[in-house]
């Protein structure tokens, strides 16, 4: 048997600490609505006596109208609004902190039940905005270049805190229901904190909710999983939910991309991408998208352009070039504009788009687990109280 289970993680880091997991009701014994199906909230109401119609009026003040209280719910009677109220709540993270970027880039840091804290960020942009959603507290994997990978502290995030995030962002927009035109979260990437592949179900059930056309309404076109590659995983997300999706690539040997990704050195570079060459319903016009952090002297030689536009034949592939951010203590530079644009141009020739990924709200430090670490050392900075 293979023993490589997607949950196992590839690199020694501690286990998910599933005893983290806030699963416990509150302790008034109230049950939280968000991250449950609508069949399921149905259930709740049927144990009330109450008809599943009722399901599909709470879905929509839920999902369509943000509502966050039963007091003001219109169309339910007063008596089933307080029999609600006492049995059941809509759960919203605490904000911890929120900072913009002069860009126009925000990002949230949410404070879960337990206490655990996870970040957020909202990207403006011309046509479209798009929301970056984390699916773990921290990271069992240990990518080099990325500091999500530094953190002690990693649980799985339950569905209902990824769909929070959206809905949190929808709140901070007052985009209740959201507008018919220029909307501020049209978009939503799986590319936060954690791989969203080890996570699968509650990542699955939070988009699943987000995607219901009578509620939340996103549409499946709109949103990216983006994985290191855990590829036992890739097929059933193609095939169940239907999202996009954006590959970690990195490096375009074994050798190398097991020393940076070192998830690699379980399912390698030819395994992968034959999992993208299978995955479902990928095509010209849904592309998969292979990011690439340019690392100076270590992966930005143009004889790593030319492996890339090999490795890539055949597949239905855009290129994204992701300037590296670097943070305290990392080991890398980031390659000069002059290399990454040498490196596009390599591609470009090759016939493959190559968006290089403009940084953004680098003064608010947004790159992937940044802000998390920061206000760690800010409070560890501050003198303890009394
Ligand atoms: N775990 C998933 C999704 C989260 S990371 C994955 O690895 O795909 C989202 C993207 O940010 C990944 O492509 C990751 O490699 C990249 N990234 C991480 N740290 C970075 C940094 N310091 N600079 C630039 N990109 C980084
Ligand atoms: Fe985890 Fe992705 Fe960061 Fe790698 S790049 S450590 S998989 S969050």
């Amino acid at each position: 048997m293979d023993d490589r289970t997607p949950t196992a993680p590839a690199a020694a880091k501690p286990e998910i600490d599933t005893a983290q997991a806030p699963l416990a009701p509150r302790a008034d014994g109230r049950r939280n609505l968000v991250g449950l199906a609508r069949p399921e909230i149905a259930a709740a109401l049927a144990e009330l006596g109450e008809k599943p119609f009722r399901a599909g009026q709470l879905w929509r003040w839920i999902y369509v109208r943000g509502a966050t209280e039963f007091g003001g719910m219109s169309d339910i009677s007063k008596g089933l609004r307080a029999r609600l109220e006492e049995r059941f709540y809509v759960y919203r993270p605490a904000i911890s902190r929120h900072q913009a970027s002069i860009d126009g880039t925000q990002k949230w840091l949410l404070r879960m039940e337990d206490g655990a804290e996870i970040e957020c960020v909202h990207i403006p942009e011309k046509e479209r905005g798009t929301l970056c959603v984390s699916s773990q507290v921290g990271c069992t994997l240990t990518c080099r270049f990325c500091h999500t990978g530094t953190q002690r502290l990693v649980r799985n995030l339950e569905a209902h805190e990824i769909v929070a995030q959206l809905l949190s962002a929808r709140d901070a927009f007052g985009e209740w229901p959201p507008p018919e035109r220029g909307r501020k979260l049209t978009n939503v990437v799986m590319m936060g904190m954690g791989e969203p592949l080890f996570n699968y179900e509650n990542v699955a059930r939070a988009l699943s909710i987000a995607m219901d056309q009578d509620g939340f309404a996103l549409s499946r076109r709109r949103i990216t999983l983006s994985t290191s590659g855990v590829v036992p995983m890739i097929r059933r997300c193609g095939e169940e939910l239907g999202v996009s999706l954006a590959i970690s690539l990195h490096a375009v040997t074994d050798e190398l991309r097991s020393r940076i990704v070192p998830i690699n050195k379980k399912w390698p570079i030819a395994e992968l991408l034959d999992a993208c060459r299978s995955y479902p319903g990928a095509s010209n016009a849904r592309r998969i998208t292979f990011e690439y952090v340019m690392l100076k002297g270590v992966n930005d030689s143009l004889a790593d352009a030319r492996g890339l536009v090999q490795l890539l034949a055949g597949i239905h592939a855009k290129v994204n070039l992701i300037p590296f951010n670097p943070w305290p203590g990392s080991e890398f530079e980031c390659s000069s504009w002059d290399q990454i644009e040498r490196f596009s141009d390599v591609l470009a020739e090759a016939g493959f788009t190559t968006p290089v990924r403009r940084p953004r709200g680098r003064d608010i430090l947004a790159a992937c687990g940044q802000l998390k670490s920061d206000t760690e050392r800010q409070r560890r900075a501050a003198p303890a109280p009394g």
